[in-house]
């Protein structure tokens, strides 16, 4: 993570585009800097300014665009946190944002304006949540959450998984995840065992948005998951220019599945101001897992869904 591009004009020379991008970049990150780890970088096409993957993390003109229904909170996360960076809006689990800290800038993260300054990453600052788990017999799902639950060590992963498996009515773990799509070596045996020991049943659910992102690594990564015996779902974002076409969507998931990995969700873009850019017609959407639902078996085909601030779960679209 120290070694990742930070520097939009290192990032077009690396790619070798145009200087004028990397100076509209700079224009447009406001608050939420560029941010991108090299194993990710490596599988960006040089002289591609379309390059799926380099829309998702290289700031543009279309960050500026002031969408009217675009906001800096679009899901309701204000109101619903709670202190230890607990946010709780569904019945029977519960959401922790672990630590601020992501392996990479998404443009279109929903949370990118999330005060993760107060999110720090210490067992202090976690112990609030975790009297409010033990308080609450209901729940009984943990999900992790950030940022990137995976930023942190294997060290600072303990404790906090330790305390979790020491509350009895808890039953399951959940970590949201798209450390091991960024970098890939950050699954090491290690972490590995360190999931493969708790109590808790744990379940991995990776971000990934496009079928480019899964090299040979990232593939041999998400194997090393499976084989640990855990769960692997994947979530992604229906994206705008990155993969709005049955043809991706339809390689996404295809490859997905060979490893041993089902789709879970596909989410509407929720309206963060900065990402309207990004965003796809839901009729858009319906039309795509029509044609995805004739093209795959059932069980590649993920739930599209919207998420709504106050609403208690997602909503499902198709
Ligand atoms: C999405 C989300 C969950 C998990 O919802 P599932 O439908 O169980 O995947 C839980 N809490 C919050 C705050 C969420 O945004
Ligand atoms: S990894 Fe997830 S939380 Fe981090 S910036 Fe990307 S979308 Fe947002």
């Amino acid at each position: 993570m120290a070694d990742a591009v930070r520097d939009a004009g290192e990032l077009c020379r690396l790619l070798e585009l145009p200087a004028a991008l990397a100076a509209e970049a700079e224009r447009a990150t406001g608050g939420f800097p560029l941010l991108v780890p090299r194993p990710y970088l490596s599988r960006m096409q040089p002289g591609n300014a379309e390059d799926p993957l380099l829309l998702q993390v290289l700031p543009g003109p279309g960050e500026r665009l002031r969408g009217e229904a675009f906001c800096d909170d679009p899901v309701g996360e204000a109101d619903s946190t709670q202190e230890g960076g607990v946010l709780w809006k569904y019945r029977s689990r519960l959401l922790m944002v672990t630590t601020g800290l992501c392996a990479v800038h998404c443009r279109f993260c929903f949370r990118r304006h999330f005060p993760y300054g107060d999110a720090e990453a210490t067992p202090a600052r976690w112990q609030p949540a975790l009297d409010r788990l033990a308080a609450e017999p209901s729940v009984h799902e943990v999900i992790l959450s950030g940022g990137d639950p995976l930023s942190l060590s294997e060290a600072g992963l303990l404790p906090l998984l330790e305390s979790l498996d020491a509350i009895p009515h808890l039953r399951r773990l959940r970590i949201h995840t798209r450390l091991p799509v960024m970098i890939p070596q950050r699954v090491t045996e290690e972490l590995l065992d360190l999931l493969r020991q708790r109590r808790l049943t744990t379940v991995v659910v990776l971000h990934l948005n496009h079928p480019a992102e899964i090299d040979a690594a990232v593939a041999a990564a998400i194997t090393r998951l499976v084989e640990a015996g855990l769960p692997v779902l994947q979530q992604g974002v229906l994206l705008r220019r990155v993969n709005d076409s049955v043809e991706v969507l339809a390689q996404l998931y295809e490859r997905l599945v060979d490893l041993r990995v089902l789709p879970y969700y596909l989410h509407q873009l929720d309206r963060v101001s900065g990402a309207a850019e990004f965003e796809v017609p839901e009729a858009v959407g319906l039309r795509l897992i029509e044609e995805l639902r004739r093209r795959l078996p059932g069980y590649a085909v993920p739930r599209y869904v919207r998420e709504t601030a106050g609403a208690p779960s997602k909503t499902l679209l198709a």
